[in-house]
């Protein structure tokens, strides 16, 4: 059968649970940051599959392993050993300074083995009363019962009650709020340093400083939701130390597998003691393919891939800025290294759309943000081609809306 745009949707509509509101390109293949439609059509990602693609797509070395691991040994189960998670586990300890890493396989998964390791570290000391969790208002953290429980939008919450609790969700504006929640009862506050799908928004250094302070009044743990900020697409390997947080407990996922799903709780030592053998498991969790494929992603960023991004974000951000200079519609320029939002006074799924028709691919978060999260091997000459298109659309929107 040969695939179309419109035999798949009809297909789709038909078996495939509705629960995505797909936009209507069908991708066939890709390479670095760009991709190509069915047509033949090129597109610029600057979405990255939600900042997972992270070394770009059909990365050469990344393509090597997975080939290789895949031809040798693709997965034996927990029950055995293998060499990749020690691997990967030594330089995510060497990125984050949290000793251990539980694997699992997607960005939910490591939130909620952290919820379960911040009530086991109370339980296992008999403090049973300590169940309690604070997150923040705008967090997004997943769609499976835990991590759910700790996301703040109602309409993604409300069919699904009753969710675990108590959680008490603050204004990260809010830092004296933040103080008031935590309290003898919290097992762990747990927040995004940059709220991601809340509109790319950084948390302030006074807020930082009140988790901080909240911990250190009550004991209570902190977990940093690193899925979309960690790993260097900030240009930082984690971004809650960047604004002085000191995580006990940090979910990855994401960009650790460049497109292997794979997701990651990194625990510190003295809440790795807590954890007893039989507490929690998957049987994916870290297959041979996974964890490889993480201690591929892992080591070039060790190896150069974080000055790049470094470098490149540089760029990125001046040319955002000059663009935000030219259009009122951008009220503001927001977030760190190659994680961007451009905050629009002007409704945002049409400037993605636009976007996406001038072969460009950004997505929108919030109400009126369109995000931006390039590969993190992307080249300064991307970025030019893909501002330049945001200018023409941004120049087309202004011109309609003109009296
Ligand atoms: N945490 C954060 C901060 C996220 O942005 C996401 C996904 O967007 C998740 C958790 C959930 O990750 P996944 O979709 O891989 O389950």
């Amino acid at each position: 059968m040969t695939w179309s745009l419109n035999n798949i949707q009809e297909h789709e509509s038909r078996h495939v649970l509705q629960t995505y509101a797909r936009q209507p390109v069908v991708f066939v293949r890709g390479v670095g940051s760009r991709l190509y439609d069915t047509d033949g059509r090129e597109y610029l990602d600057f979405i990255s599959g939600i900042g997972v693609t992270s070394l770009g797509h059909a990365h050469p070395g990344l393509t090597a392993v997975i080939a290789d691991q895949a031809a040798t040994l693709l997965h034996t189960s927990n029950l055995y050993y293998h060499p990749y998670q020690a691997e990967a586990a030594m330089l995510l300890a060497q990125f984050s300074g949290l000793s251990r890493t539980f694997f699992c396989n997607s960005g939910t998964e490591a939130v909620e083995a952290c919820l379960k390791f911040a009530r086991r570290y109370w339980y296992t000391q008999g403090a049973t009363e300590r169940i309690g969790f604070v997150a923040l208002e705008g967090s997004f953290s997943g769609r499976t019962m835990g991590a759910l429980s700790v996301t703040h939008s109602e309409n993604y919450r409300e069919p699904f009650g009753p969710l675990i609790g108590p959680v008490t969700f603050v204004d990260p504006h809010k830092p004296d709020d933040l103080t008031a929640a935590v309290t003898d009862t919290t097992a762990a506050i747990i927040a995004e340093p940059i709220l991601g799908e809340g509109g790319i928004r950084p948390l302030s250094p006074k807020f930082a400083a009140a988790i901080n302070g909240a911990c250190e009044r009550t004991g209570a743990l902190y977990i940093a939701d690193e899925v979309q900020s960690g790993l260097g697409r900030t240009g930082y390997p984690f971004y809650a130390p960047a604004l002085g947080l000191r995580p006990d407990l940090t979910s990855v996922g994401k960009a650790l597998g460049g497109g292997i799903p794979v997701g990651a709780a990194l625990v510190s030592e003295r809440v790795a003691k807590m954890v007893s053998p039989g507490d929690h498991g998957s049987t994916y969790g870290g297959n041979p393919l996974s964890a490889r494929a993480a201690a591929f992603v892992l080591d070039q960023l060790k190896n150069g891939l974080l000055d790049r991004v470094n470098t490149v974000s540089v760029h990125f951000e001046r040319r955002l800025r000059t663009l935000a200079l030219r259009y009122p519609s951008i009220v503001e320029v927001r977030g760190v290294g190659l994680m961007r939002g451009l905050q629009l006074n002007i409704d945002s799924t049409r400037v993605v759309n636009a976007a996406r028709e001038h072969g460009l691919l950004v997505n929108r978060t919030d109400e009126r943000v369109v995000r931006m999260l390039p590969a993190l091997t992307v080249e300064a000459t991307d970025i030019d081609d893909a501002v330049d298109i945001l200018d023409n659309v941004l120049a087309a929107a202004a011109s309609e809306t003109a009296p």
